[in-house]
């Protein structure tokens, strides 16, 4: 018998409610019924994403919305500045590259987030690029952006911002329409509170004209084809049902909490796990742009992180996840997104110390728990 508790950044835990709403019955999708849950699910996810524009349901994990979103603004030939510093900004890049657009890469150093004059500077060097493709939270280093500023510089400009909020949305504050982002794509897996297999994308007014001239080949994420059919409170394919049946139940709790407070919920759990890493005497990997979604920490020399994930998982049921591509056994990452509370936090680092102190790490159990306490009083 063993009790697993998940503190990764996706998936993330289940509320009850979520699981319930997944065992009903399914229903037909081209039904009154339904119209009635796809009107909610929008309108939950405008809340959710802060904008008064649209928001489109992908049945697809994250990076189909990331896709759907290169494949709608831009065409072959086209110029289109990315922002890397960890393996999702890479994402942006690779899947520009692969659809043909001059991808003009801004390099930031993991462990730091991208400085919105940098973007302005090659802006300015790069006058025909349409798009900037950046990352609200970037997952791979535990790194947040400041998307407010970059949002005031692109707004000046002919170029749109889009943001991979796929970790951050519902977690930390994002404001779509406030902070000027053109295109917001996001998942069910995180900050969301279900399972994988929904993507999310916002389109701006200004994004829209892009979405007008782009000559990139697209079937399935067609954005025009989504924008015709939700206009009729339809989708063009076969919904995936049940998980926005759940979807809604998920956004009518973050509207119950309310935004605010799901985000000050967010930043509690992020300084408590923050403090007690610190009290363990670890370094933060992001100590000057560290999020509230997820903690990446790096470890002591002669601690394999690889070993210390695979233990605390197989032999206690608590799964963080460790360090990507070049932070690989370097860095763990514990995540505190979505349906985490503080005693959550306090047995992930519970089982952290456990671990540490059985792979020969000098401390003093208790330490690192007593530091979350206080910081949770
Ligand atoms: C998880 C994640 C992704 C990938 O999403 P999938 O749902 O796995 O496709 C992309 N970007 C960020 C920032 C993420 O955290």
């Amino acid at each position: 018998m063993r009790k697993n508790y998940l503190l990764t950044p996706g998936p993330t835990p289940l509320p009850p409610e979520v699981c319930e709403a997944m065992a009903r019955p399914i229903i037909h999708h081209r039904t009154p019924q339904f119209q009635a849950i796809i009107k909610e699910a929008t309108q939950g996810l405008q809340y959710v994403f802060q904008t008064k524009g649209d928001v489109f349901i992908l049945a697809s994990s994250g990076t189909g919305a990331m896709e759907a979103a290169v494949v709608n603004l831009l065409s072959p030939g086209d110029t289109a500045i990315t922002i890397q510093g960890g393996k999702f900004g890479e994402r942006w890049t690779e899947i520009c590259k692969k659809y043909g657009i001059n991808t003009e890469v801004i390099d930031v150093k993991w462990g730091e987030g991208v400085s919105a004059s940098e973007i302005e500077k090659r802006l300015k060097a790069n006058p025909a690029a349409k798009a900037v493709f950046t990352t609200l939270c970037e997952t791979s280093t535990g790194v947040v952006n400041d998307i407010a500023a970059i949002g005031s510089v692109l707004k000046a400009t002919n170029a749109a911002l889009v943001v991979d909020a796929i970790s951050g949305l519902g977690a930390i504050d994002l404001k779509t329409d406030a902070w000027n982002c053109d295109v917001v794509v996001s998942g069910s897996q995180k900050g969301l509170m279900l399972p994988p297999g929904l993507g999310f994308i916002s389109v701006s007014q200004k994004a829209w004209k892009l979405v007008e001239s782009s000559r990139s080949p697209k079937y399935y994420f067609d954005l025009k084809a989504a924008k015709k059919a939700l206009d009729k409170t339809d989708t063009p394919f076969t919904p995936a049902i049940t998980l926005i049946i759940a979807l809604c139940e998920a956004l009518k709790m973050i509207k119950e909490d309310g935004l605010e407070n799901t985000f000050i919920r967010h930043k509690k759990m992020a300084d408590a796990t923050r403090a007690a890493v610190k009290a363990l005497g670890l370094e933060l990997f992001a100590p000057t742009a560290a999020s509230d979604v997820v903690t990446a920490v790096n470890l002591p020399a002669g601690i394999d992180g690889e070993k210390l994930v695979k233990t605390m998982r197989d032999t206690y049921g608590v799964t963080i996840a460790g360090g990507q591509a070049e932070l690989k056994g370097k860095v763990i990452r514990i995540a505190h997104m979505g349906f985490i509370e503080e005693f959550d936090i306090i047995a992930g680092i519970s089982c952290l110390e456990k671990v540490l102190h059985q792979m020969g790490y000098k401390f003093s159990l208790g330490q690192g728990i007593k530091a979350a306490q206080e910081s949770l009083l």
